[in-house]
């Protein structure tokens, strides 16, 4: 991918260290089948903090976003969730709430799960624990060996799921 140039770019406060050190950058891209995408990165450079976003470019509508996911083909469609979208996959009891400090990010389907799967709590990765059986059921999920569906509900509506030849359920957000 050539190197984006950001259309603005600003220094404002850090939420962190307090310093007017936040770098604000914004940069737009055209992702194919999903159109325009806006991405803000913010970060300091005197403590480190960091935290990005992305979403469709313009003024959405509340939506909810439905895949369903038994191949590869579906594996691979993109993701992209904005910081107040909702994520749930019914079949792993999972539900990922957007608290203040959401991020939005692009990935896969299959990178979903992945990060899930990097934020569960450690001992749910030793076999005895109880909830080592989510862990198990997510790494078959990422293999296409447990059919799921995928839930994206964004009340800003600035979220997508894209795949080709890929069947997307969307509905309004009530
Ligand atoms: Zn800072």
């Amino acid at each position: 991918m050539e190197e984006l140039k950001p259309i603005y770019e600003d220094e404002v406060e850090c939420p962190v260290c307090g310093g007017k050190t936040l770098k604000y950058s914004v940069y737009t891209y055209v992702v194919p089948l999903a159109g325009e995408v806006v991405m803000e990165v913010w970060k300091c450079g005197v403590c480190g903090y960091r935290k990005s976003n992305v979403g469709l470019a313009g003024v959405g509508k509340a939506k909810r976003l439905k895949i369903s996911v038994n191949t590869d083909r579906e594996l691979r469609a993109l993701v992209i969730k904005s910081s107040t979208a909702r994520i749930e996959i019914p079949e792993l009891g999972i539900e990922v709430v957007p608290g203040p400090a959401a991020e939005g990010y692009i990935t896969t389907v299959e990178g979903v799960l992945e990060k899930i799967l990097d934020n569960m709590p450690s001992e749910c990765f030793n076999e005895s624990h109880e909830c080592h059986n989510v862990v198990v059921k997510i790494v078959d999920a990422m293999n296409a060996k447990l059919k799921f569906t995928l839930i994206l509900e964004d009340p800003l509506g600035r979220s997508a799921l894209v795949g080709e030849n890929v069947p997307i359920v969307e509905e309004p957000l009530t």
